[in-house]
Formats: C-alpha cells, structure tokens, sequence
C-alpha cells in the first residue's frame, strides 16, 4: 500500500465533468488500496478571471485583499471536487492551505513556505478520508490568508507529499509529462520516460511551464519523487529523480522558449567603472528581474547596453533606466527566448556551433546569447521563435527516442 499526492491543475477540474473524472481516477487509486491526498487548482481560467475583475475595480490592489481574492478560486474547486468523490463513494474532506498547516512568510501574492504541519491532513488520512487542498495558498506567521504565486499549487502538492513522506507526488496536467519541447508548438515533440532534476531545473528556469520552478526546486531539495503524467489517461508519464539514465543520455535533451520577457537596451552609455553596478543595484532595489545582459565593445568612450526583463517589469525598467540619465533608452516586447537543455552539453564543444549554423540556415537573426553549464540561451524576433523551436528540434534529432 503506497501514499500519493495527486494534484490536479485547472483544465482538469475546469467543469462538474472534469470533476467526477477525477473523483473516478481517485476511486480507483483508493481501490488499489492506496491512500491519496489530492491537492487542486482552481477551476480552468478562473485565477485569470479573478486578477481581470480586481483590475476593473480599482488602481489600488493592497496584496492583503489580492491574497483573499485569488485564494477563492482554489477554495471554491476543493469543495466541489470532495463533493464529487463523496458522490462516487469516497470520503472525502476539504482544507484550505491554512487548515492543512502550511506556513508562509508574509510576502503576499508571491508568498514562501516556510513550514508545513500537516496534522489535519494526516489525522484525515488516519480517519479513511481523502482530504481535498486547496493549491498554492497558506498562511502567514502574521496569520494573514496567503497567495503562494502562479502555479504554486505544485509546490503545495510537493511540500505536502514531503511533509507526509509519500511514496511520490503526481502531477497531472492537459499533457502526458515532460516533453522534448512545448507540444503546442513542435507536433512530433517526443515524451521523455525520464529526466533529471538538473535538466528539469534548467528547463523551468528557461520559461518551460510545467511543472512551476519552485516546486521542482523543493522536491530536489527534499527528495522528493516527481511524476507528471496526464489526467486524461492512465499512461505513464515522465519520471523526475537524481538516477543518471542510462536509457536517454542524450546531448541535449530538450528546446524550451519563453515569450514572457522584454528586451530594454541603453545606448551611449559612458564607458566607465560603476556604471553597471548603479544600473542594476537600481533595478535590483525596485524588485525588477534581470535575467541576461549583453554589453558592446566600447566605442568612442561610449557602449551599449542591453537586458530582459518579465513583460510585466518592462515600464518599470523602463523609468529606472531613464531615471539615472544614462543614456537612450528603447523597449522591445516583441523577442522570444530559445533555450538548448542537455547535461551532455558540458562535454561536447560542437552545440553551440550547430545551433547558431541551424539558426542562421533558417534566417533567423539572433539578438543576444547567453550559456549555463547546461543550457545556451538565444534572444530571436518574437515573430520567429517558434520556427526556432521548430528547426532546433529537428536538427537535435529530438523527436528519436535515445538509445
Ligand atoms: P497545469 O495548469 O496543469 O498546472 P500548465 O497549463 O501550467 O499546467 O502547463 C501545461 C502546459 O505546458 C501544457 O499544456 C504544454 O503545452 C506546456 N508545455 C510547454 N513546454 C512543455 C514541455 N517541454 N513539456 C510539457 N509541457 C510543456
Ligand atoms: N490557480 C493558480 C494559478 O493559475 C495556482 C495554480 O494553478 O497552481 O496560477
Ligand atoms: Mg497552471
């Protein structure tokens, strides 16, 4: 008899018969003789539709009444989804993040955890019941209802399956597991059976959205076994652990792009020590993002330069920059951002080389670059990212299983 954290994400209890599909799959899982403790997201589009109605309102959005607001979405899906497996024959309870004992700093919208109790959860368990969490919520030592940011309903899903030291924590999306890149985009994207944390890490770093950065980070941290895997099927899916395998040791593993950033440039910046250090202690001190930086060769005392932001942080950027006078300061938000995954990169000089050959033979210019151990990075027109993906795909031979 095994214990399972089962979450599922929003397209898989968007509707009442979403919602008995999952109460059936949980039947089964029970039947087998295992217990489950699911956690869920809210309802399809809903936490979207909730942030829209919060913008209609008012300017003035304090992230106290955010929290209370977005934490509904979660709230409403869990009462639903354990009336439906009370309907199938399951005892079933729900919690909300703050009765199943998960502790968060105080930070809102974006809140961490910092401790999960999880006494109801395992006195639920012990009773034959299968509790019901609501994702991505907790509360904070201030006692104050919390929003653990987007996609944090994995993270409670991780944490809760440490806390309970369960024999895996499943994540079941609108996909079959972790893809050799994003399926919507490349038609033959192959399935991997199996991937590091190390890969994966680097993929979610590079804008792969599933599963959420912070979950995988704390399952690596803990050691927790992953397994994202459809919620429309029984398939297998993708399994996450630390076993080097053996079976698809490939060069690269996997494209990932990422169509959230903007590219800021400043150009005729004076050439002199401390000007970077005050452009990005001044982003840094206004909690503004940066993920690559590109400066030119210095002409004429004067250079260039560049850097991407989250889409969401471009106007902030933007008046930073200005504000220090540094020099002219332009804004593109439309860039996309290829990223090459593979442990096996490391090793082998020649990736670099074949990625920018197969970018160029496809006419695609590149922007700016920017290279991990594992992963090499390319800024590219926002209008040809997915033909980038596309042809990187192919040129890595990523849709043949590796042997
Ligand atoms: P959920 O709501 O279930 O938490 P998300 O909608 O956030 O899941 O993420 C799932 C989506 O991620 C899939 O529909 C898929 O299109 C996209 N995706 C992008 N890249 C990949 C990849 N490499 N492997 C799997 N899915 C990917
Ligand atoms: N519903 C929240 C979101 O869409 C949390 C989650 O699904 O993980 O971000
Ligand atoms: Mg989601």
């Amino acid at each position: 008899m095994g214990l399972y954290v089962q979450k599922f994400g929003g397209t898989s209890v968007a509707d009442p018969e979403r919602m008995s599909e999952v109460a059936d799959h949980v039947r089964r899982t029970v039947s087998r003789g295992h217990q489950v403790v699911l956690v869920v997201s809210a309802m399809g589009k809903e936490t979207d539709e909730l942030l829209r109605l919060a913008d209609r309102v008012s300017d003035v959005r304090p992230g106290r009444e955010m929290d209370m607001l977005i934490t509904a979405g979660e709230r409403k899906a869990v009462a639903l989804v354990a009336m439906a497996l009370n309907g199938a024959g399951v005892e079933s309870e729900s919690f909300t993040g703050s009765q199943a004992g998960i502790i968060t700093d105080t930070t809102h919208e974006n809140a961490r955890i910092a401790e999960v109790k999880g006494d109801r959860i395992k006195a639920s368990l012990a009773a034959g019941f299968v509790p019901v969490v609501a994702g991505s919520q907790g509360v904070s030592t201030d006692n104050e209802v919390t929003f653990l940011g987007r996609g944090g309903s994995d993270t409670t899903a991780v944490a809760l399956a440490h806390c309970l030291g369960a024999d895996a924590c499943e994540l079941y999306t609108d996909v079959s597991g972790v893809f050799t890149t994003d399926p919507r985009v490349v038609t033959n994207a192959r399935k991997m059976s199996h991937i590091s944390f190390d890969e994966l890490l680097e993929m979610t770093a590079a804008g792969c959205p599933k599963p959420a950065m912070r979950s995988v980070e704390y399952a690596h941290r803990h050691g927790v076994a992953l397994h994202i895997r459809s919620a429309f099927t029984w398939e297998s899916g993708t399994w996450v652990n630390n076993e080097e395998s053996t079976m698809e040791r490939a060069i690269v593993t996997a494209v990932v792009h990422d169509m959230s950033e903007a590219k800021v440039t400043i150009s005729q910046v004076p050439d002199e020590p401390g000007i970077a250090a005050r452009l990005f202690r001044s982003l840094a001190d206004e909690e503004v993002n940066v993920d690559m930086i590109v400066q030119n060769v210095s002409v004429a005392g004067a250079t260039d330069i560049s850097f991407t932001v989250p889409t969401a942080d471009t106007s902030k950027a933007e008046q930073v920059s200005t504000g220090l006078g540094l020099g002219n300061v332009t804004t593109d938000d439309n860039i996309g951002k290829v990223s090459l995954v593979g442990a096996g990169m490391k090793s082998n000089p020649g990736v670099a080389a074949q990625m920018f050959e197969t970018l160029a033979d496809a006419g695609i210019n590149i922007e700016m670059l920017s290279t991990s151990g594992i992963r090499i990075s390319a800024v590219v027109d926002g209008a040809r990212a997915e033909d980038a993906v596309n042809v990187l795909h192919a040129a890595f031979e990523l849709d043949r299983p590796v042997v």
